[in-house]
């Protein structure tokens, strides 16, 4: 595996680093103090400014106007605009629409692809994904309640589904809902793209979460979806196919969570390592005279270094390799990267004392919405479930013929 880093590359990650310095950290105030409108204003004028840099939508088909980088470089670009919770939205790679992207790329028809991928990619609109429902477990989301049902060449959606990130605003929802309740468990839902100003899609909250309710991009809808009609066309790939196009999302999805957390990691371990060096902590020292925090700069550094090289072998191997060989890291990465981050950000927040807890700095916002990383796109016991599953599985098969042959 190699991982230098291409000149154009470098070239790429210094027009961002400036970027993100002199463009994207000054608007942060906004979003703190939760001045949306405002924000909205200033993230268009940024958004253009990228666009004529040529850096808009790195991860993104190229056919559609975006950059179409690899995986690998993605990462590192991830990291280089994921120190700002604005950046990726900046960049045109956000989540939840990079997701949907790639999904209308791979499943949408030639239709779909013009009504809802190409504004979807030039940023023209936002959209957003609800599969996750209030009564039943997200961990397992092949118990659900909410159904399609087909009558005069519609889909007729109930249910009542929420966390569905960044409704408020958005053109439209992929909707996971059952389709075919008699099929085997896996086969039982399909996507359908649902236009949020369909009769019947009822948005009846953003859920307030950890104290802060958000608005537009930044928000978390519960949504009631109320005899809700839409054309057969708006299925997205086959019928019954919802779960295996779900994976497909999740995979490169989970990969492109842990890129951005990296880019959160560096910016606490930056805010920790200038905040120590300037605190007077007693006459004529600092706080970064003292060993403890000393202890937590290096073990930041090398968990940060740790988990940068564990993710960009994993894009590597999903690139080379493909997904299906790549579980294991996804699982890894997913837990491992997401707790690092949470330690660095506990530490960083930690030794700026009581400025940690205002929204002087960053470093509590990280702290409010980065706890849902060891919650979405898997549980944390989850991964570790699935990642044990899979190690213990030659050792379970050797035992069964041991068994077997003594039995014999
Ligand atoms: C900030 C945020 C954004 C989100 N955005 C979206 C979105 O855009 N669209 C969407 O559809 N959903 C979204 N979600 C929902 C998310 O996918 C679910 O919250 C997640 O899948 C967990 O499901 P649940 O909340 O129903 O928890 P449950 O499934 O009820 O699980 C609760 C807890 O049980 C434990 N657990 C679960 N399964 C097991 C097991 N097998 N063994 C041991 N322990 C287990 C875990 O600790 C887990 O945290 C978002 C969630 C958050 C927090």
């Amino acid at each position: 595996m190699d991982f230098s880093i291409s000149k154009d590359t470098q070239t790429i990650l210094d027009m961002i680093a400036d970027f993100m310095e002199k463009e994207v950290y000054p608007l942060e105030p906004y979003l703190l103090r939760e001045d949306f409108k405002e924000l909205d204003v200033e993230l268009e004028k940024k958004r253009r400014k990228v666009k004529e840099m040529g850096l808009w939508g790195p991860a993104q088909p190229k056919e559609y106007g975006g950059m179409g980088l690899g995986l690998v470089d993605f990462g590192l670009v991830s990291e280089a605009i994921g120190g700002s919770p604005l950046g990726h939205y900046i960049f045109g790679c956000q989540a939840p629409d990079a997701g949907n992207i790639e999904i209308l790329h791979e499943h949408g028809t030639p239709e779909q692809k013009e009504r809802y991928l190409r504004p979807l990619v030039e940023g023209k609109i936002r959209s957003c994904f609800s599969m996750t429902e209030v009564e039943m477990p997200g961990s397992n989301p092949t118990l659900m309640e909410t159904s399609a049902v087909k009558e005069e060449g519609n889909y007729v959606i109930n249910g009542q589904k929420w966390y569905t990130t960044s409704a408020d605003g958005a053109e439209f929802a992929i909707v996971m809902a059952e389709t075919n309740p008699n099929a085997s468990r896996y086969k039982r839902a399909s996507m359908i793209i649902v236009p949020t100003d369909t009769s019947g899609f009822d948005l009846v909250r953003n859920i307030n979460i950890m104290g802060h309710q958000g608005a537009g991009f930044f928000s978390h809808a519960e949504i009631l979806y109320h005899s809700c009609r839409v054309p057969q066309e708006n299925l997205l790939g086959e019928e019954g196919a919802g779960f295996v196009i779900a994976q497909q999302r999740l995979g490169p999805g989970r990969i492109h969570h842990t890129m951005r957390w990296l880019g959160i990691c560096s910016r606490s371990l930056k805010l920790m390592v200038e905040r120590a060096a300037m605190r007077p902590i007693a006459e004529g020292k600092v706080l970064a005279d003292k060993e403890i925090i000393q202890a937590w700069i290096a073990e930041s550094a090398a968990e940060i270094a740790a988990a940068r090289a564990l993710t960009l072998q994993t894009a590597w191997k999903a690139e080379n390799l493909g997904w299906k060989e790549t579980r294991q890291e996804i699982s890894m990465i997913k837990f491992v990267v997401a707790n690092t981050m949470q330690r660095i950000i506990d530490r960083a927040l930690q030794v700026h004392g009581g400025l940690g807890m205002t929204d002087d700095t960053i470093l509590a916002y990280f702290h409010r919405h980065e706890r849902a990383a060891r919650i979405y796109d898997g549980a944390d016991e989850v991964h570790k479930l699935s990642l044990a599953r899979q190690i213990l599985k030659p050792y379970r098969a050797e035992m069964q013929k041991v068994r077997e042959s003594i039995h014999a």
